[in-house]
């Protein structure tokens, strides 16, 4: 025993800076995993109309540009960023979208699998 100190006291002491020192970077690793969300957001890749899968939905990033003989329940107005299915934020230019997890698509995109958000 070291003169005059006693060790549970230490103990104590170095679990109660422990303590302290993780309440002290918790803000800090939350702020983190929020910088790295939002940086694989903006690093998603859009959403190539050329993909089998874009294409079997006919997805395109103009939506006027939708082709009306083949999917015959576009209707004029109708636009990825006011889809149920659109991720994105009132006023993006693009965003993510169920459909295609991971990447984005145009906010004035379009394709069959849209759905009029209520
Ligand atoms: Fe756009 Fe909706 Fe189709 Fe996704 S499901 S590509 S948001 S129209």
């Amino acid at each position: 025993m070291l003169a005059g100190i006693d060790p549970s006291s230490l103990l104590k002491e170095s679990f109660m800076t422990t303590r302290r020192s993780f309440i002290q970077i918790l803000p800090l690793a939350g702020a983190l995993a929020l910088c790295a969300r939002g940086a694989m957001a903006a690093d998603a890749v859009a959403v190539d109309p050329k993909d089998p899968q874009a294409a079997a939905l006919g997805y395109v990033t103009d939506a006027t540009k939708a082709d009306k003989a083949k999917f015959a329940k576009y209707a004029a107005g109708q636009a990825c960023g006011g889809c149920q299915l659109y991720q994105g934020k009132a006023g993006d230019a693009s965003g993510g979208c169920a459909i295609f997890a991971g990447k984005k698509v145009s906010a004035k995109g379009w394709c069959s699998a849209y759905a009029k958000k209520a």
